[in-house]
């Protein structure tokens, strides 16, 4: 149930409204928009309906939330939710470009990267210190020292830092390090991981899981926001289908298709989409397009030495051709970087 408060209403009567929906044994989330607050009221059905909400001073109307997911629908928020990460925002006019490589794999290769991405406009520096990787005999990534690195190479280029956490017992630790977590495709429906994230008070970056439907992801955000973390960036980086020659198919649909849905802000990730080098400009021209609030791009130094995924790492050079290309495109778009 979404509960929308007067113009007028004071802070008083919003938290005496929390209160008695706490009460009631019901969760109680506030969103302080530009015009006015709305509260929304999580839990049982049956109890909601028997709670006069008309009844409490400041209340204007309450609405039934009809999606399965609520806290992350449209209808709880209109307005876009702009995440802070650092000194960097992702969603309405602000465009976040997260670039560098998929692993963490030398103190050499990953300031390298950091400061060729910094140069090229980048604001945010990605790196995987704990790598999801299909086999047990691939690179597993450098772990708590990667993570060393890599708070050691945001500190030195002032970009704030984002990495994946693979499982709950981890989220301290890369927490300790990292400015915004990755919870990575393959962990989108791990629920124990996306509670514990929604407890942290850092920035999710929430990737689409390799078959999941787009409601699917938005139910795995909701798991977070229900835990109190609001800061969640979606990630669109391809989707299973019978197709071979690229990795994933990118669904691009699904950008505004999440928007539409959701306040959340959605970036892309044409590196994992593709898989490949060639398609990345492209695809990453075509989300802007089609209304994405960034672009998440694996950039390595040498991308012939990489550790993992040198097919899809661009070298820098090719980077600064997909900033030149994005750059006169966002005033179009309405954002800019
Ligand atoms: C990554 O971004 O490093 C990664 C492993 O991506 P995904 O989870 O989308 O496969
Ligand atoms: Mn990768």
């Amino acid at each position: 149930m979404v509960i929308v408060m007067r113009k007028d209403a004071t802070e008083a009567q919003i938290n005496h409204l929390v209160a008695k929906l706490k009460e009631k044994g019901l969760s109680a989330h506030v969103s302080k928009g530009t015009e006015r607050t709305i509260v929304g009221a999580i839990g049982d059905e049956r109890i909601l309906q028997a709670v006069p909400l008309a009844a409490f001073p400041g209340v204007e109307k309450s609405m039934q939330i009809l999606q399965p997911f609520k806290l992350v629908s449209r209808d709880f928020k209109a307005e876009p939710t702009v995440v802070q990460v650092g000194p960097a925002k992702i969603g309405g006019r602000h465009f976040g470009m997260i670039a560098g490589p998929c692993a963490i794999e030398s103190e050499e290769q990953l300031i390298t990267a950091a400061r060729k991405v910094k140069a090229l406009g980048a604001n945010l520096l990605r790196g995987g210190a704990f790598k999801p990787r299909s086999s047990p005999y691939a690179f597993q990534g450098l772990g708590e020292e990667g993570l060393k690195l890599l708070a050691q190479a945001g500190k030195e280029t002032g970009l704030p830092v984002v990495t994946e956490v693979m499982n709950v017992n981890q989220v301290d630790m890369v927490g300790q390090y990292a400015d915004m977590l990755q919870i990575g495709a393959r962990n989108m429906q791990n629920f124990d991981l996306l509670r514990a994230v929604g407890e942290v008070k850092k920035p999710i970056l929430l990737k689409r899981g390799l078959s999941a439907t787009i409601k699917e992801w938005l139910m795995s955000a909701e798991y977070i926001l229900s835990q109190g973390n609001y800061e969640v960036v979606l990630c669109e980086r391809g989707i299973r289908t019978f197709e071979t020659y690229t990795r994933n198919t990118l669904d691009l649909a699904a950008v505004p298709a999440a928007k539409e849905l959701s306040h959340l802000p959605v970036v892309v990730d044409p590196s994992h989409a593709t898989g490949r080098r060639s398609l990345i400009a492209p695809m990453a021209r075509a989300a802007l397009a089609a209304g994405a609030d960034g672009l998440t791009i694996e950039v390595h130094p040498h991308p012939e030495d990489a550790l993992c995924d040198g097919d899809q790492s661009l070298h820098p050079e090719e980077f600064e051709q997909v900033i030149n290309d994005i750059k006169p495109m966002l005033p179009l778009f309405g954002k800019t970087i």
